[in-house]
């Protein structure tokens, strides 16, 4: 008789929601250095998980000897040739900051309405328990062999990750890479993560005087540091908010309807404050380069003096679109920064930090074999094809790392998770599909 894998995952469920209460219940905050104990405790807990399903290798490994993250790598064969997955979610979590924000504690998992709430419940401990309780339901008689790889370093950039791929490149190789640290489109509606865009963050500061000077004596004839960054800062849109930095690459979007109202409600936009840029919105989100100032140091205005301010400084984020590089959109926005900054002033242009954008192609056997998962999980809704303006780094490292692999970028988050913020929530319902659809999608990619 055949797996009833619906009636399996209905039957697993409790036991998988005990096991990730537990692990959320673990402070695995990898930003807090006091807390590191408790990251190396997560990392023992996943461990721990994946011996009990008698995986044939379980280990908890760092990149440096003097304690990168520790991250867990597993590993149980399925039948003589069948296809590896490589399965990846983190078991660090965000801080969860002030705990007044919170309705309930945050490390103390909480039901109500529709969602458990706790720090990690859902990014990404969700993503663990969800790769958990899709092994669960084929026990000892996995249809693919399977690699586990669950880091803990992701919620602060993922500074080893390259190194850790290298070290462990051959037990890591695998011919499909599901990521599960996104989310999907809405409740009821999957998605598939397919784009997203990269990071070029640069300082901007502008000198005019090689000190302060009276504003009474000199104003009118010497241009203060202020007056001229503003320039500056004014040329990289025109009034309709398009981008006017050239060479930066833009691309089409999937055909997705985001509702007025919903972009509205999660933005937090005021009322009555306009979109900028053109194009469908869903491209002025995933698929076109965004640039927005995220600080600024100048003198306070409380305190401020009659005096020509000779240098101000501002940073720059720049998103870029999938199919750009870094590279280039540095040499871009250094071009358009020498080219618009005013008045002979001295400009220095300072890159702080660059991230590459990504473009998967989302075709063949195992976007046949995801499709066809999701859309039984969700009742004949069929996955939508979703980018992400922000950006995911380490998702570039596996496609390089690993580029015969089909990546698929997939995730328990909806549009109200509030992954990082106070009250993050996963959706239970949503959570019972996402166990479902890569339940599935293992027996799919094994007969694919
Ligand atoms: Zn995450």
């Amino acid at each position: 008789m055949s797996l009833d894998i619906h009636a399996r995952v209905q039957q697993l469920l409790p036991g998988i929601r005990q096991d990730l209460e537990d692990l959320v219940r673990i402070e695995s905050v990898s930003a807090d250095p006091a807390r590191a104990a408790e990251v190396q405790r997560s990392a023992e807990a996943v461990a721990a998980l994946f011996r009990a399903e008698n995986f044939d290798s379980v280990d908890i490994v760092s990149a440096r000897e003097d304690g990168g993250a520790p991250a867990v790598i597993a590993h149980k064969a399925g039948p003589e040739g069948a296809p590896t997955v490589l399965l990846y979610a983190h078991h660090d979590v965000q801080p969860e900051n002030d705990h007044g924000e919170w309705d309930s504690p945050p490390f103390e998992p909480t039901e109500r309405g529709e969602r458990l709430y706790a720090r990690g419940a859902a990014d990404d401990k969700a993503g663990i328990a969800a790769h958990l309780g899709a092994l669960r339901v084929f026990g000892d008689d996995l249809p693919v062999s399977v690699t586990m790889f669950i880091e803990g370093e992701e919620e602060v950039g993922s500074d080893t990750l390259p190194e850790l791929l290298r070290r462990h490149r051959d037990r890591l190789a695998a011919d499909v890479i599901v990521i599960a640290d996104s989310g999907n489109w809405d409740i009821g509606v999957p998605a598939l993560t397919t784009s997203l865009r990269g990071l070029v963050r640069a300082d901007i500061e502008v000198r005019t005087l090689t000190h302060a000077v009276h504003s009474g004596m000199w104003g009118g004839l010497v241009p203060d540091a202020l007056i001229t960054l503003s320039r500056l800062i004014a040329s990289f849109h025109d009034d309709a908010g398009n981008l006017l930095i050239e060479g930066l690459h833009s691309g089409p979007a999937a055909d997705v309807e985001y509702p007025e109202e919903r972009l509205r409600a999660e933005s937090g936009v005021n009322p009555g404050v306009e979109w900028i840029g053109s194009g469908p919105v869903v491209e002025r989100l995933w698929t076109q380069p965004a640039l927005s100032i995220t600080g600024l140091d100048a003198p306070k205005v409380d305190g401020a003096s009659n005096t020509l301010v000779a240098s101000a400084r501002a940073k720059v984020s720049l998103r870029i679109a999938p199919g750009d590089n870094a590279a280039n959109a540095v040499e871009c926005l250094r071009r358009h920064c020498e080219q618009h900054t005013p008045w002979g002033a001295e400009l220095t242009f300072t890159v702080v930090d660059t991230g590459e954008a990504t473009a998967i192609d989302a075709t063949g056997p195992a976007y046949d074999a995801a499709r066809a998962a999701f859309t039984e999980a969700w009742d004949g809704t069929s996955p939508v094809d979703m980018g992400v303006g922000g950006s995911i780094p380490f998702i570039a490292e596996f496609l390089e790392t690993f580029p015969e692999a089909s990546v698929l970028v997939t995730g328990v988050e909806d549009p109200d998770t509030r992954a990082h913020g106070a009250n993050e929530g996963l959706h239970l319902k949503e959570f019972e599909r996402v166990v479902l659809a890569e339940a599935l999608l293992l027996r799919n990619l094994a007969q694919g």
